[in-house]
């Protein structure tokens, strides 16, 4: 029992059945990586690379710069994936020399993709950066654009990609409502999806992220954003193609064998939360894990489809 234990601390994402679920790392930079190593992460889910730009006051990184951070990161993880998501730049994380500062709504204006397609030339230095950085490296690498809206952005992000030589899987995350409502339209363009469930809450409810007094609407429990997840995950499933989540949802132990059973294919967190998710999902069945989705799904609040999903878990 305590080799299975252990084996179910350090191995790799599975529920009690052998479905596998590879969990994965977010990370900010090179500076987490030994710990997502540590936490035994397959690879990297979520490597948001607004760090290298918040560092460069007034300036985008040069092209060498981000070569030497993103080599150090794919670098880490020869076996796994790395999944890299292009700058992230407005509302929540605005950068003087990119973001718009007259507008009324930042979280509803120019940022995300939208301020690359409006900066091509920075899009195109990332791309080419990562291009470089993974040449002669056995990494599985995948790049991913945030706010992507519909077929349109998730078009032109792949065309830059192409554009810059990129050999790698072009994704885009679902983090607005109109991505999940038309995630198969998106897919025509796109290899991946990944749900990001931080922005998703934000946009499905109205609720500003970084507004407390509205918390209750950020709740990655509400039934209307696991209604949302499984769309998704389903459109992923009819293209054959991967539907992961690395918003905060990821981390949550309960949740996570709830998404799962929603139909994603993956889950990416802060690396101190992957042994718990680990160890709860390795406790569970798939199926058990579809019952909890579908006990939660069923519910009117956060709050009763967390309760519904933890009866249904803990009562086999
Ligand atoms: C999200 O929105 O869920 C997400 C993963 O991206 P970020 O938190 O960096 O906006
Ligand atoms: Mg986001």
């Amino acid at each position: 029992e305590r080799r299975a234990a252990l084996a179910a601390s350090t191995g790799p994402g599975a529920t009690s059945d052998g479905h596998k679920v590879p969990l994965l790392a977010n990370v900010g930079g090179p500076a987490d990586v030994p710990a997502a190593v540590d936490a035994g992460a397959e690879g990297v889910g979520l490597f948001r690379t607004e760090f290298l730009f918040l560092d460069d006051s007034g300036n985008a990184p040069s092209e060498e710069k981000q070569i030497e951070a993103y080599r150090q990161v794919l670098e880490a993880f020869p076996e796994g994936r790395v999944v890299v998501r292009v700058l992230d730049a407005g509302a929540d994380k605005p950068l003087d020399f990119l973001t718009p500062s007259d507008e009324p709504n930042p979280a509803l204006g120019v940022r995300g993709l939208r301020t690359l397609l409006d900066h091509p030339d920075v899009l195109r230095t990332q791309l080419t950066a990562l291009a470089k950085a993974a040449e002669g490296l056995p990494v599985y690498l995948e790049v991913m654009a945030p706010m992507v809206a519909d077929r349109t952005d998730a078009k032109a992000f792949a065309d830059a990609c192409r554009e810059a030589g990129l050999r790698a899987k072009f994704g885009a995350m679902v983090e607005i409502p109109a991505a999940a409502l038309r995630a198969r339209s998106i897919l025509q363009e796109v290899e991946f999806l990944s749900l990001g469930t931080n922005d998703l809450a934000q946009y499905t409810f109205a609720a500003d992220r970084q507004v407390g007094a509205v918390s209750r609407l950020q709740d990655p429990w509400q039934p209307a954003l696991l209604d949302l997840v499984a769309l998704s995950a389903e459109a992923a499933k009819a293209e054959g193609k991967s539907c992961g989540v690395c918003g905060e949802a990821a981390s949550d132990p309960l949740l996570a064998c709830v998404l799962t059973g929603l139909g994603v294919t993956s889950l990416s967190m802060g690396a101190a939360s992957l042994p718990y998710v680990r160890s709860t999902l390795a406790k569970h069945t798939l199926a058990q894990c579809e019952r909890a989705a579908s006990a939660a799904r069923a519910a009117d609040t956060a709050e009763d489809a967390r309760r519904a999903a933890q009866v249904v878990l803990s009562g086999e």
